[in-house]
C-alpha cells in the first residue's frame, strides 16, 4: 500500500485534499492522471451498463437530498453504527473496531451514531431547513422511477444506472482510498417482476464478475461472499458481496443486493392498493405510486437487484493488480503499471529523438493530432528529448504505446512503436499507427 500511495503522489494520479493545510481526513483530490484513470474506468462501467442493453437507461441526479427521501428509504433510522468513546484517550470508535490499547472500563455504552451529512439550505442556518448529501445514488433512481418508465418506453425487466458522488461521515476513514467519507458510486438498479429476482441476481453477480476480469482484476483475486442472513440490510433479501484481496486485506469491492420491492414500495403513496411484500413504514407524503401494472392491468411493485460498486476502491484494486517491479537483465528493475489498455491514463506518448528540433517535433506534433483525433483518449507529445527516461516514465504510469520520431523518420515516414508490457521495439509506417493503436487500446 505504501509503494502505491507514494507512486499516486509523485506521478500525479491522488492527493490528499488540503495537504497545504494539514488535509481533510478521508478526503483525496485527483490529480492529471487519476482524473483519467477515473474517467476511463466510469466510462467502461457505462458503457456496459447502458450502451450495451437497451434496456438500462442512464440518469444524473442531485447531491442534495430532501429528508423526507431518506426518512421514507429508511436511512434516517438505519444507517448508523453503534459507537463507543474512550474516557481515557477521549477518541471515538466503531464499537466492532476498538484497539487493544483501550481498556475495557474505559469504554462508554454504545451509542448510534448516524452517518449522513446533513447541509444548511437556505439563507436561515435554524436547523429546521436541511438537507441531507446523499449517502448513496440509488435512492434518486427509485424516486424517478415513474420519470423515466414514463419518459421512455421500457417494460420489465429494466434497469436505471447512475454514477455519482454519495458522502458518508465514517468514524475512522482509512487505508487510503478504500474507506473514505466523499466518494463515487457506479450503480444499476435492476426492476424485475417478482419471482424472477433470484434469477437475476445469479445473472448479475456473473456479470459483474467479469466486467471486473476486463477491467484487470482476475478472479483469482476475488472471494464471493454470501451476506449472512443476520448481516444483511433492512431492505435486503439476498446479498452478495465481490471481495477483493486489497493491500491490507480482503474486503469488499462492490455488493449486489437483491433489495426487493422494499425503496420502490416505501416511496409510493396508496401502498395498500400495490401488494407490497416487504415491510414498508407507511408514507402519507408520497404523491406517487412507483409501480407498473401487469398484463391482468394489476398494480406491481417490481423487485430491483443492485450492483452497486465504488469507483475509489475499483481504482485501487485495479492499481493494485497492475502495480508491477519487474527485473532487467542488466540486474536493474523497472516499476510497470500493466493496465488494461482503455484504462490507460495516456494512451500513446509521442516522443522526438531531439528535444525541440523543428522538423521532428512538427512530425511528433502531426501524429499526435492525428491519433487525438481517433478520440481513443489522450495521446501526449512528450518533448523531453531524453527517450530512456521517457520510456521509464511511461512505463510507470501505464503508458500502453511510445513512439518515437527519429531523425529516419523524415524519410521513410516510418517511427519506432515500443510496447510497454514486452519493452519490445519495432518499426511502423506512420500510415499504419491509427488502426494499430485502435486496435491496442480496443481490444
Ligand atoms: P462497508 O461494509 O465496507 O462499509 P458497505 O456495505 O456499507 O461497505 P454499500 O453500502 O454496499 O457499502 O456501498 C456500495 C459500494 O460503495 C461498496 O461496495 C463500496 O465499493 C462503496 N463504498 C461504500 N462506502 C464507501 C466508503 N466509505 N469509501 C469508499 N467506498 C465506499
Amino acid at each position: 500500500m505504501d509503494e502505491l500511495v507514494a507512486l499516486c503522489k509523485r506521478r500525479g494520479f491522488i492527493y490528499q485534499s488540503a495537504e497545504i493545510y494539514g488535509g481533510l481526513q478521508g478526503v483525496y483530490d485527483y490529480g492529471p492522471l487519476g482524473v483519467e484513470l477515473k474517467n476511463n474506468l466510469k466510462n467502461s462501467w457505462w458503457r456496459s451498463m447502458i450502451y450495451e442493453n437497451d434496456n438500462i437507461e442512464g440518469i444524473d441526479a442531485a447531491i442534495l437530498t430532501n429528508p423526507l427521501i431518506l426518512k421514507y428509504s429508511g436511512h434516517e433510522d438505519t444507517f448508523s453504527d453503534p459507537m463507543v468513546d474512550c474516557k481515557s484517550c477521549n477518541l471515538r470508535f466503531r464499537a466492532d473496531q476498538v484497539p487493544n490499547s483501550c481498556k475495557k472500563e474505559d469504554l462508554t455504552e454504545p451509542r448510534q451514531f448516524n452517518l449522513m451529512f446533513k447541509t444548511n439550505v437556505g439563507p436561515v442556518d435554524d436547523g429546521a431547513n436541511f438537507a441531507y448529501l446523499r449517502p448513496e445514488t440509488a435512492q434518486q433512481i427509485f424516486t424517478n422511477f415513474k420519470n423515466v418508465l414514463d419518459s421512455t418506453s421500457n417494460s420489465l425487466p429494466f434497469g436505471i444506472a447512475q454514477i455519482g458522488k454519495a458522502f458518508r461521515n465514517e468514524i475512522t476513514p482509512r487505508n487510503f482510498i478504500f474507506r473514505v467519507r466523499e466518494f463515487e458510486q457506479m450503480e444499476l438498479e435492476y426492476f424485475v417482476s417478482p419471482g424472477k429476482d433470484e434469477e437475476a441476481h445469479k445473472l448479475w453477480v456473473q456479470n459483474r464478475i467479469k466486467w471486473w476480469n476486463k477491467q484487470g482484476v482476475p478472479t483469482e483475486s476475488i472471494e464471493i461472499y454470501d451476506v449472512p442472513k443476520d448481516e444483511l440490510a433492512h431492505y435486503s433479501k439476498k446479498t452478495v458481496d465481490i471481495m477483493y484481496k486489497f493491500p491490507h486485506g480482503v474486503e469488499e469491492l462492490e455488493g449486489i443486493a437483491n433489495r426487493t420491492d422494499f425503496d420502490l414500495g416505501s416511496h409510493s403513496k396508496k401502498q395498500n392498493e400495490l401488494g407490497i411484500k416487504s415491510k414498508v413504514a407507511s408514507n402519507k407524503d408520497s404523491n406517487s405510486k412507483l409501480a407498473v401494472r401487469d398484463e391482468d392491468g394489476e398494480w406491481v411493485v417490481p423487485f430491483v437487484i443492485e450492483p452497486s460498486a465504488g469507483v475509489e476502491r475499483g481504482f485501487l484494486a485495479i492499481l493494485n493488480e497492475a502495480y508491477t517491479i519487474e527485473e532487467l537483465d542488466d540486474g536493474k528493475t523497472r516499476t510497470v503499471l500493466k493496465l488494461q489498455p482503455h484504462l490507460s491514463p495516456i494512451k500513446a506518448a509521442v516522443i522526438p529523438l531531439k528535444k525541440n528540433n523543428e522538423e521532428l517535433v512538427n512530425t511528433a506534433k502531426k501524429i499526435k493530432d492525428d491519433l487525438q483525433n481517433i478520440g481513443l483518449g489522450r495521446i501526449f507529445l512528450e518533448n523531453t528529448g531524453n527517450i530512456g527516461k521517457g520510456y521509464r516514465r511511461h512505463d510507470e504510469i501505464g503508458t500502453p504505446v511510445c513512439i518515437t520520431v527519429d531523425f529516419e523518420s523524415l524519410d521513410d515516414n516510418a517511427v519506432t512503436i515500443r510496447d510497454r508490457d514486452t519493452m519490445s521495439q519495432t518499426r511502423l509506417n506512420i500510415n499504419k499507427l491509427s488502426e494499430y493503436l485502435k486496435e491496442k487500446i480496443q481490444s
